[in-house]
């Protein structure tokens, strides 16, 4: 395989997205089908209803897979849906995109660990475990102060346990960062932190401590570096530039390793029936992207800026896909 871009976080699912992904150089992505929140419900009622519900979350889940997998059946989109490592090497020398399904929270595995084994069929290959409320696999985020300090249920950990023996990336990303202390000591598989970046630059509950950079370091896990402004700079008024992300990769590398930093761009706007919806029910109107990263047509923007920013050619192909590549061929069945 020639070096490959992965990224660890994106939510672009139509097939001119797979068209432009591939045109500007991407490999593949991990494709994150619905989120733990109906970020794109008709009303803000209704947003706030299936907040902390269960209700639906499965069936939307079960939706957006079924229509990525539609795309990919049509040879004409150039797009294969990855059950396998082997199935990396084949979409890259067919020239087609790798993606592979996952989804950004747990809900969507109901409270039934064998639910596990019944996406593990419909083909997904990812569960980042929380987005931005707790559920039953564990806390999240804005959990992270209670006194009783949440983190893995006893649910959590039977997930864990069965998604390491199937082959699935466990995505700890929006996670508390007890729960993440407890999936590391159950874990014995490599973990991934899909979209996030340096606390101690950006201080966002998203973000991790050095402490917790150097915790994924030793777990042989990756980091994908957030592009979104707020959490590459902390601040939520201003756009950052392609030079404060890879600020965010020079102080991630220093801190855990040339190993642990892969790409966690989180793209999400761009499709309108769902974009005017999110954005109201989110509150997230002022949401940018760094300028020169704003979609994956410039992803070809970062290879020249970390070059200047002094990283060698072997040192930015792990960044772009290397070490998701390594964290692919040790969780994904062979
Ligand atoms: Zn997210």
């Amino acid at each position: 395989m020639t070096t490959p871009i992965y990224l660890a976080h994106d939510h672009m699912d139509l097939a001119e997205d797979f068209r432009r992904d591939l045109e500007s150089g991407v490999t593949g992505k991990i494709l994150h089908l619905t989120i733990d929140s109906w970020i794109e419900a008709p009303t803000r009622e209704q947003y706030e209803a299936a907040y902390y519900s269960y209700d639906g979350y499965l069936e939307r889940g079960l939706a957006a897979a079924a229509r990525v997998h539609r795309i990919a059946a049509d040879p004409a989109n150039s797009t294969r849906i990855i059950r396998s490592y082997s199935d990396l090497e084949a979409a890259a020398s067919e020239g087609h995109l790798a993606v592979i399904l996952g989804n950004e929270g747990g809900k969507i595995l109901g409270s039934d660990v064998s639910l596990v084994d019944a996406w593990w069929w419909m083909g997904l290959r990812h569960v980042q475990f929380n987005w931005a409320m707790r559920n039953l696999i564990g806390a999240c985020q804005s959990n992270e102060d209670e006194p009783d300090r949440p983190g893995l249920t006893e649910f959590g950990a039977e997930v864990v346990q069965r998604m390491n023996e199937l082959g699935m990336i466990v995505d700890v990303s929006h996670s508390a960062p007890q729960t993440i202390r407890d999936v590391l000591q159950v874990t014995g598989k490599p973990i991934l932190n899909s979209h996030s970046g340096s606390r101690e630059i950006a201080d966002k509950p998203q973000n991790l401590w050095d402490d917790q950079v150097r915790d994924m370091a030793d777990n042989g896990g990756v980091i994908g570096v957030h592009f979104c402004s707020r959490l590459v700079l902390g601040v939520n008024d201003r756009q950052a530039e392609i030079e404060d992300v890879v600020q965010q990769v020079r102080y991630l590398v220093d801190k855990g390793g040339i190993d642990v930093v892969g790409l966690g761009p989180d793209w999400v706007l761009g499709k309108p029936e769902r974009d005017n919806n999110y954005l109201r029910n989110t509150d997230q109107t002022d949401i940018t992207w760094a300028k020169g990263l704003e979609d994956s047509g410039e992803i070809g923007n970062l290879r020249p800026a970390l070059g200047e920013a002094g990283f060698s050619g072997s040192e930015t192909d792990k960044i772009l896909g290397g070490n998701l590549q390594r964290l692919f061929r040790d969780v994904l069945p062979a």
